[in-house]
């Protein structure tokens, strides 16, 4: 098995740099009662292979079926809850300072844990009350009071609760409005990041602040609505893949890793979980690094669709969403 590689996190505690997603389109629609043994076949299969982050959250309606995952590995005594670095996220429709404590409790209920290793803000708004996913309008979206929302963060940590926490989904100013009065400040911003939307600012931006940046789809998510295959068919990448007889899954991986970055991918296939893995134990070039970075950067527009509410929403525009980051 591959040696886990990690980076240090501002807590102090070490994430490692690839891990194992739980967003899947069919299991959120059906609000989790779509069959799910095959996910936890897959969560098996990813301990096996050497994963040992694991990225879920309250909307994914996977919750439950990574708890009892993580339950029967620890009985089997495949892995500890030590060796495991778990993170989910605070559903927006709970992104309300009184609502914060109880919803990660219900996680961890869920999930079977006593903590977590990393709590997320989701998106930097929040849902009137009532609303699932995927039945979110733009009308739904509300502001949070993130300066409430945050200190029920903190106390998130302060209870032992959870062992870090951060937020996804935030632009580089608003992380700058999050720092000006936060006592913790976030240690990750979960982002989606690939080579056709690099977030260069963003990520120099969290450097210089020492925030992680955790990408999510960092295949470019082909086969959800929020993704498209545009980054594994993107010739370059291809091109850098046969070079080194490496697959283009591998190639973007490796590419996040080789910036910094942890990488969130999901897989429930076998042969992929195990492919995806592969990103140790070699590395790209300068060449490859200058050829991916002239790709031409597009934002993907999904969160916008939801987000964005010209009348009457925190975001007017979708500048106002990312604050013209890209
Ligand atoms: P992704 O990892 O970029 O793409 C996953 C898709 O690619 C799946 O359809 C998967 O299908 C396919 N795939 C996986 N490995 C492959 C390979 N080697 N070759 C070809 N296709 C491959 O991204 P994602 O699913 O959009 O997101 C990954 C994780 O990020 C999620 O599970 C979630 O944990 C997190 N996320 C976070 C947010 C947020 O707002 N914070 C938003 C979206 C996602 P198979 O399963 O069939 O292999």
């Amino acid at each position: 098995m591959a040696e886990v590689v990690t980076v240090l996190l501002s807590n102090g505690v070490r994430m490692p740099v690839i891990g194992f997603g739980l967003a899947a389109e069919d299991v959120m629609i059906s609000k989790g009662s779509a069959p799910v043994d095959h996910i936890k076949a897959s969560v098996l299969t990813a301990i096996q292979v050497g994963y040992r982050t694991f990225d879920t959250a309250s909307a994914y309606f996977t919750e439950g079926i990574l708890g009892e995952s993580l339950k029967d590995a620890f009985e089997k005594g495949m892995v500890s809850r030590e060796d495991v670095f778990v993170t989910s996220k605070l559903f927006p429709g709970d992104s309300y300072p009184q609502d914060v404590i109880p919803a990660l409790r219900k996680s961890l209920e869920k999930l079977k844990l006593e903590y977590l290793d990393l709590y997320l803000i989701h998106i930097p708004a929040a849902l009137r009350k009532g609303v699932v996913y995927p039945h979110i309008t733009p009308d739904d979206v509300v502001a949070m009071d993130l300066q409430g929302v945050w200190r029920a963060m903190e106390q998130c940590v302060e209870l032992g609760l959870t062992k870090a926490i951060g937020v996804s989904n935030f632009s580089s100013k608003k992380i700058s409005d999050l720092l000006a009065f936060s006592r913790i400040p976030p240690a990750v911003n979960q982002v989606q990041m690939h080579p056709n939307w690099q977030q260069k600012k963003l990520r120099e931006y969290c450097k210089s602040v020492n925030i992680h940046v955790s990408a999510f789809s960092p295949l470019g998510g082909p086969g959800n609505s929020w993704g498209s295959n545009n980054v594994l068919d993107n010739p370059v990448i291809k091109e850098i893949a046969n070079k080194h007889f490496k697959t283009p899954a591998q190639v973007v991986l490796r590419w996040g890793i080789e910036n910094g970055v942890s990488v969130m991918t999901k897989s429930f296939n076998p042969t992929r979980i195990s492919e995806n893995f592969q990103v140790f134990n070699w590395k790209l070039d300068e060449e490859d690094h200058e050829k991916i970075n002239n790709i031409r950067q597009q934002r993907i527009e999904f969160m916008e669709k939801i987000f964005v509410n010209p009348i009457n929403g925190p975001f007017k525009t979708a500048e106002e969403l990312w604050d013209g980051e890209i």
